[in-house]
């Protein structure tokens, strides 16, 4: 790193500029200097569209809650690489943990000559996890891969085929996966069909007047009418729904599968990969329920910007595969895991999970605030769990039609003027907050003073 970067670490980096003092220093570092657009139209020749980005700015450098592009343009990052970064870009105790990793070595793969770094992360899941009982923990490399592996582990536990999944869901982009979310366009468009015995039931919401009670209704129902439930492995639900709006389940919602689960043998998926590790004030989201799943999908903020995931369950749930029916060649990679137990420490030592519950209070009030003064009548809901919160935007009270225009244009209007933001929801009218933690209050405010100045810009573009 070069010294001007390591000046504007954590404590000094610039505060209003858009030009930063740290780009010039890593241009000059690296041999290829390249700009947004040559990168633009080297990728459009290289790259499927189908791999789409939301911003048309490419990385150079980042930092804790700040990035910077190849033009040295500065963001304030509010979406920290999908909610994988609740201990920010590049946390030093993950860095150097990582680095150490890397002078010892980099993959043998477990299932040749397994590490201890491996043992350690899973007893450290185990531990954290909820519920008393025995736990394991098997790693992978992706969130699709951790739902997949946490399907055929419920299968092999139960004899059982099917999985229930809920409307809005997302569980990933593979092909088991993608049946299992809820979201035709852009995911499952074209790429059909999709794998048998996977049924939908309805998520609560308040819009559609779907209560908790039509919900249970509705998968009750289910039972009746296609499920046998005695065919059933799974029911797999995020405890807060992620790209569907981040919509928290209702607690007693939450009881009420568990119960059904119970009931039938079922086991209880909770897809943790986007709401654990801090986001929601605890650990794990379904812990504000005080329910005990069989089985947590696991990824993303886990090993702060490595890619490692893992599926962590009742250790009898999760011995129901044969020797060499888990794994994969890169599954629990070292550095990942190094990473991994860094970033966990980290929450630890520097209060994260109080962090979290703290700066969600600040950011629903402050929205509320933003929504009365530039926006009236078009913030229709302010919503989450700790941090894990979103602002949802309707054309106005008395219909409360789903605004998606409108809100592609505060992202736009935000990234201009160098805020990252990302939208959820089924129409795509929420923006949501994966903010790292570690963000200090200065960096938040100014994030947020952008946010007001984006949605003030959108509501002038309507009304000239
Ligand atoms: N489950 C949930 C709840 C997710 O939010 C995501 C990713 N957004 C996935 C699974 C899939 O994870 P990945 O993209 O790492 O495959």
């Amino acid at each position: 790193m070069s010294s001007t970067a390591k000046k504007t670490s954590r404590k000094g980096a610039a505060k209003k500029t858009v030009k930063s003092t740290i780009v010039p220093d890593m241009l000059e570092a690296n041999m290829s200097i390249e700009t947004n657009a040559q990168l633009a139209a080297r990728r459009e020749l290289a790259v499927p569209r189908g791999v789409a980005s939301a911003t048309q700015i490419y990385a150079k450098y980042a930092e804790n809650a700040e990035l910077w592009d190849e033009d040295g343009n500065r963001y304030i990052d509010f979406v920290g690489g999908i909610g994988v970064l609740n201990t920010g870009h590049r946390h030093p105790k993950v860095v150097a943990a990582a680095k150490a990793q890397e002078d010892q070595y980099t993959h043998t793969s477990f299932q040749v000559v397994p590490y201890g770094p491996y043992i350690e992360l899973a007893e450290k899941l185990n531990a954290l996890a909820p519920g008393d009982m025995p736990k394991k923990t098997l790693l992978v490399t992706t969130g699709a891969e951790a739902v997949e592996n946490a399907v055929k582990i419920a299968r092999a536990a139960t004899g059982r085929p099917g999985v229930v999944a809920f409307t809005g869901a997302y569980h990933g982009r593979t092909l088991l996966t993608l049946g299992l979310t809820g979201k035709v366009s852009p995911y499952k468009k074209d790429v059909g069909p999709f794998p048998a015995d996977i049924f939908r039931a309805p998520f609560p919401s308040q819009r559609d007047g779907i209560t908790v009670e039509d919900a249970i209704i509705g998968l009750k129902n289910l039972f009746l009418t296609d499920a046998q439930p005695e065919r059933i492995a799974a029911i797999i639900i995020e405890p807060v729904l992620g790209e569907g709006g981040y919509t928290p389940v209702p607690f007693d919602m939450m009881r009420q599968l568990r119960e059904i689960c119970d009931e039938h043998g079922i086991m209880l998926i909770a897809d943790e990969v986007q709401a654990g590790f801090g986001r929601t004030g605890t650990w794990f989201a379904i812990e504000h329920s005080g329910v005990v799943p069989d089985l947590i999908t696991v990824a993303k903020s886990m090993a702060g910007g490595y890619p490692l995931a893992g599926v962590i369950g009742r250790a009898d749930v999760m011995d129901a595969m044969a020797p060499g029916g888990l794994g994969g060649t890169y599954g629990g990679n070292p550095v990942a895991c190094a990473a991994a137990l860094a970033a966990i420490a980290a929450i630890e030592d520097e209060g994260l999970l109080a962090r979290s519950a703290r700066m969600g209070e600040h950011l629903k009030a402050r929205f509320a605030e933003i929504g009365a003064r530039a926006a009236p009548f078009r913030m229709w809901d302010i919503r989450g769990l700790g941090a894990m919160v979103a602002v949802e935007f309707v054309t106005d009270f008395d219909t409360a039609k789903p605004d998606g225009d409108f809100t592609k244009r505060v992202i736009a209007h935000a990234l201009k003027r160098g805020l990252l933001l990302l939208s959820c929801g089924m129409q795509g009218n929420a923006i949501r907050v994966m903010v790292p933690l570690t963000a200090s209050d200065e960096i938040v405010e100014e994030g947020l003073a952008i946010f007001e100045a984006a949605v003030l810009a959108a509501v002038a573009d309507d009304t000239f």
